[in-house]
């Protein structure tokens, strides 16, 4: 991609739309910035892109501004159905988000993560795995480094791991990995998608653009990705933690296998025991990231000792404190229904769950039968709060009403919470909702959740024991 003397608008100035500005600055392209925000709210980004030859529209997006343009790069926060970006589109302006466009310019090969829930954390394993092999390895995209900014760094003989999500995928034309990892797909971002289907669509994007040399890895245990194998070109590998697959990652007596080809045999790679992560939710964390970097090429042995020494993603089922026997545990990360439904089945009962947040038209009754089995009481903070507590109404009719208090703020959620638990029970916040009602992101959310529960009184750094469903899987499959 020529982009020396080309005009190119950079929509919406986030972390990425920076980095793409910059990248695109030193790549010789004359660089416009559009950002709904007003020039004040930028008042820091403003005079860094000015000194570096960028033009700046702040506080809206003009028509005339997208229509003098070459190319458009768009932020993954930006939606693809404002009037703007439709007259771009009609009049045959190329629009690529910023991983279509740091794609072009990435050396090696790469390896990209999406799904509804697991990025995160399976993308941080991969990449820990890569570089424990001893393979040049560069990690980002949704998670930490924006793409474009690891284009530098990536080496010819090496691998790129990158986090994609649903609203990066939008906006991929040509965007091919290697290797393709769709961890599962459940409802997410319903409010900005439309539809599930829209949603699904976006996803199985990210296997688009492969060919028969490429592999993708999907998960056998969940049904859309099921289902995804069929529209898929390249090579597929499955993962499971119930049964037993053709070819790729799963559980046999208490040991993770791999399976390279169908009529080959299985190799062990490492029990199910030595995985230090709690929830059955990270094991699957685990097969997939087993399937993707044993098809990069890395020995059994590397992947048991990189799994073996990972602890958990901050903010992701995070374990905060024992409190006079009451163990708290931070899933602030858990923005939806599954992954808090994942994060309430890591404990077997006893579980006071903080939820609520901003709704994402998400329906909490899913949460019910586990609720039921394993929660002493609920507590919901945020904008979402009423409608989470009608959607569980039915738990105050039942026998043994299980409570469901209005807590409003998460300061008044961690005060009850901690009055009500007793010894051996569970605090957790895993609220099924984003953040932005009351806080800036999830980050914050779970600070201040880390910050409510080290100052109660007696709290220690010493985690529980080890009671998690992994216990089950172990024994089980
Ligand atoms: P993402 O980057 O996709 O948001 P994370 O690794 O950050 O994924 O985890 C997000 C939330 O989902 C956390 O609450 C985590 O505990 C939970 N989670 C992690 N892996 C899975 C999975 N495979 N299935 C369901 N929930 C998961």
């Amino acid at each position: 991609m020529e982009l020396k003397g080309k005009r190119v608008l950079v929509v919406g100035l986030g972390r990425s739309g920076l980095a793409a500005a910059l990248f695109l600055r030193r790549q010789g392209a004359q660089v416009t910035v559009s950002d709904m925000r007003s020039a004040k709210a930028l008042e820091l980004e403003i005079p860094m892109l000015l000194e570096e030859g960028i033009a700046v529209e702040a506080g809206g997006h003009g028509l005339l501004t997208f229509r003098r343009q070459d190319l458009l790069v768009l932020s993954p926060g930006v939606p693809l159905d404002t009037p703007e970006i439709r007259q771009v589109r009609a009049f045959g302006q190329q629009i690529v988000g910023e991983v279509e466009l740091a794609s072009r310019f990435l050396k090696g090969r790469t390896l990209a993560i999406t799904g509804s829930n697991g990025k995160t954390t399976t993308t941080t394993l991969c990449g820990a795995i890569l570089a424990a092999s001893g393979v040049p390895t560069v990690v980002g995209g949704n998670i930490g480094v924006p793409v474009v900014a690891l284009t530098d760094a990536s080496r010819d003989e090496g691998w790129n791991v990158l986090e994609i999500s649903s609203f990066q995928l939008e906006t991929i034309d040509t965007f091919r990995p290697e290797i393709a990892v769709l961890l599962n797909i459940t409802p997410d971002h319903l409010d900005r998608h439309g539809s599930f289907e829209k949603y699904r669509e976006a996803k199985e994007r990210i296997f688009a653009n492969q060919t028969a040399a490429d592999f993708l890895v999907l998960n056998a245990d969940d049904d859309v990705t099921h289902r995804a194998a069929a529209r898929a070109q390249s090579q597929v590998f499955w993962f499971s933690r119930k049964r037993v697959v053709r070819q790729g990652a799963f559980v046999h007596e208490g040991v993770v296998m791999f399976r390279a080809t169908e009529s080959g045999p299985a190799e062990p790679v490492l029990p199910v025991a030595a995985i230090p992560l709690k929830g059955v939710h990270n094991l699957e964390n685990v097969l997939a990231a087993v399937v993707a970097t044993r098809l990069a090429g890395v020995p059994a042995e590397v992947i048991h000792a990189t799994v073996s020494s990972f602890q958990a993603v901050e903010h992701r089922l995070e374990f905060v404190a024992d409190v006079r026997g009451v163990a708290y545990y931070n899933d602030s990360k858990a923005t939806n229904v599954d992954a808090a439904a994942k994060a309430v089945s890591s404990f077997p009962a006893g579980v006071h769950l903080i939820l609520g947040g901003k709704d994402k038209d998400s329906d909490y009754r899913a949460l019910l039968p586990l609720i039921r089995e394993r929660v002493r009481a609920v507590y919901t903070i945020g904008a979402a709060a009423a409608k989470i507590e009608s959607h569980l109404d039915v738990l105050r009719e039942q026998a043994g009403a299980i409570p469901v208090v209005r807590a409003d703020t998460l300061e008044r959620a961690v005060a009850l919470a901690s009055e009500s638990a007793t010894p051996g029970e569970t605090v957790l916040l895993a609220p099924a909702c984003s953040s932005f009602d009351q806080f800036r992101d999830y980050e914050q959310r779970g600070e201040r959740f880390k910050d409510l529960v080290r100052a109660l009184p007696l709290a220690t750094a010493q985690a529980p024991v080890e009671t998690s469903d992994l216990e089950a899987t172990r024994q089980g499959s």
